[in-house]
């Protein structure tokens, strides 16, 4: 095994698409063989955090639930907290939630009220932006709570879907643009 630094197209590779999961229509994008390569896991956590320096950033906001995968990793590495988004009913403790609309419906995500200081620099990452609904409501958890977003990361963007028009006042980033 090369310890060089994976390349986007490696890291693209190891994204496989599943065709109508988990509904038809659905290209669901599995980032599975990518997690459990070590190289390409620790590949994609150097890209994420690239523009920050450890000490940096406060705290890494992930969103349930593969956001946390790569949330969790990226706060170790730039020796931040991790701060879990969640679907609402998980959290045990006061939450603050968002609502926001899916295609048919809508959904609902919260965070801890004492999650975050106000004026704490955050980094916001979720696997995936799709249409934007989760991370734009995510997003504002986050500036309820009074914090500042440094930046928005995400592994894949499903660009044809203007997910990014959503997100406004940040830098928005992501690895694998489809
Ligand atoms: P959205 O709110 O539309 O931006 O959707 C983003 C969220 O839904 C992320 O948390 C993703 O994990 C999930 N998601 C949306 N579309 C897909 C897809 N095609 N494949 C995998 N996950 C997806």
């Amino acid at each position: 095994m090369s310890s060089s630094r994976p390349t986007v197209v490696e890291i693209e590779r190891a994204i496989r698409t599943i065709p109508d999961f988990p509904s038809p229509g659905i290209q669901f994008k599995d980032i599975t063989p990518l997690l459990g390569d070590a190289r390409l896991f620790a590949g994609a956590i150097d890209r994420l955090t690239e523009n920050f320096e450890p000490g940096s950033v406060d705290a890494v906001v992930g969103i349930d639930a593969r956001g946390f995968i790569f949330a969790a990793a990226a706060a170790v590495q730039l020796q931040a907290g991790f701060i879990p988004v969640r679907k609402k009913g998980k959290l045990p403790y006061q939450t603050h939630e968002q609502d926001y609309a899916l295609e048919y419906g809508h959904a609902t995500v919260a965070i801890h009220v004492d999650a975050l200081k106000p004026g704490s620099r955050v980094l916001l990452i979720d696997d995936l932006l799709a249409t934007g609904g989760t991370a734009s409501a995510a997003a504002a958890l986050v500036k309820k709570l009074g914090a500042h977003i440094l930046e928005a990361g995400f592994l894949i963007e499903l660009k044809f879907l203007n997910g990014r028009e959503k997100l406004s006042g940040f830098p928005v980033r992501s690895l694998v643009v489809y």
